[in-house]
């Protein structure tokens, strides 16, 4: 199934439940503006290299739209735009003055030297410049992004608009990065997880964890699970996985990727086959990698009780049907992995406000969005009757649907 007619599906069971009309359905399921740039840049062996990007600004009826920016081989148009909505519903769970957005480069940013992504990043930037900027659409990284990408697009557009850094987010500390900003979205899986757990009389601690993709986001969250003495007992990435019943030493581990690059070959447990993770014996799965692992062909092989979506719309609707049927309880990206924005959100108050917070500030402020996002969405699934997923979809829409009304549907 494509991206997009995951997201409408999710979106139209909300919708129907919500009983929001036709015309405003309309209006909320289609982008705001698609854009499409050619960046053609030099390689670093002279020939010249020509790639796609793209950005999709989805609804802006909240505040400024907001969203990551991708490089990988898989980007297309049809999985930004979903990511897109996405963005625009989580921001709406958690409660951000902001809309959804964004942003992709169709390339292999493992097989680029910095040189060659930096000139990729200005060309990109150069493309898309005047139709984003601190007031009206602020990207951010996501996969195959970082700091360094997005200080690259602040210096890019500076060139244009004068230095404003409140016009990307995740930023270096030294260019008004905020401390947390990189570890939050595993954070913001912690405090989600945590506030469930709890919800159902359990601790974060004692419960077993798989983790798919040793990312940013898998390794952060891992990280903060185990401090609070959760047992990691798998990990995956893209070169192999990794299992030891006892739970892996995470420190160990950190020191082996710093060398290797990679989980693979990590000799403080048995390694496995990595397309087998998500049928790993644990309390909580964490997809962590890309979109679309979890379908109706593998759902069923799940043997985890609560999975916890770090990566976005990692699970296909008919997988969700699984789920349900199963017992199996998934904490939907839309809430879950919505950490990172909520401290892009931090950042960009404290550029605004020329002003830094130190990091339990952003922790605590982050805690806190969490447990009320947990909070609203535990009290619209109790009156629906429904899944995680679609109390969260019911949440946002209800929210984007107010603003829509309220700034006047013409
Ligand atoms: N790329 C992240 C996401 O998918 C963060 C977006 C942001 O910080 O704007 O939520």
């Amino acid at each position: 199934m494509k991206p997009t007619e995951a997201t409408t599906l999710n979106f139209s069971r909300a919708a129907k439940l919500l009983g929001i009309s036709d015309r405003l359905t309309k209006r909320l399921i289609t982008p705001k503006r698609e854009v499409k740039v050619e960046c053609t840049i030099a390689m670093d062996d002279g020939s010249p290299g020509t790639f796609v990007g793209y950005r999709v600004q989805h609804d802006n009826a909240r505040g400024p739209m907001k969203g990551g920016i991708r490089f990988h081989h898989e980007v297309d148009h049809d999985e930004v735009n979903a990511l897109a909505s996405l963005m625009t519903w989580k921001t709406a769970v958690v409660d951000l003055p902001y809309g959804g957005a964004k942003g992709g480069v169709t390339c292999d940013p493992a097989s680029m030297s910095d040189a060659e992504l930096q000139r990729l990043t200005r060309a990109f930037t150069e493309g898309i410049h005047d139709i984003v900027g601190p007031d009206s659409d602020i990207p951010a990284p996501d996969m195959g992004t970082n700091a360094r990408t997005m200080a690259w697009i602040a210096d890019e557009y500076a060139k244009f608009h004068g230095w404003q850094p409140g016009v990307v987010t995740g930023k270096p500390i030294e260019l008004g990065g905020s401390y947390g900003r990189e570890s939050a979205t595993g954070r913001g899986l912690l405090y989600a997880l945590e506030a469930y757990v709890e919800d159902v009389g359990q601790q974060v601690g004692d419960l077993t964890y798989a983790v798919q993709g040793y990312g940013n986001v898998g390794s952060w969250a891992a990280r903060l699970i185990a401090e609070r003495g959760g047992t990691i007992v798998a990990v995956s990435d893209v070169n192999g996985a990794v299992r030891n019943r006892a739970g892996l030493h995470l420190g160990l581990l950190d020191e082996h990727l710093k060398v290797t690059g990679t989980v693979a070959g990590f000799a403080g447990g048995e390694a496995f086959d990595k397309e087998t993770i998500l049928a790993e014996s644990c309390d909580v799965l964490v997809p962590a990698a890309l979109g679309g692992v979890i379908h109706r062909d593998n759902a069923s092989d799940v043997r985890a009780k609560v999975v916890l979506e770090g990566a976005n719309h990692p699970t296909e609707p008919e997988a969700d049907a699984i789920f349900e049927a199963k017992g199996i309880v998934a904490l939907p990206d839309i809430f879950a992995n919505a950490g990172g924005v909520t401290v892009s959100y931090f950042e960009w108050v404290q550029n605004r406000q020329h002003f830094r917070w130190e990091e339990d500030r952003v922790n605590t402020e982050l805690r806190r969005v969490m447990r009320k996002a947990y909070a609203d969405l535990r009290a619209v699934q109790r009156k629906h009757a429904c899944s995680f997923r679609t109390a969260a979809f019911v949440l946002a829409i209800e929210r984007v649907a107010q603003a829509t009304e309220l700034r006047g549907v013409g």
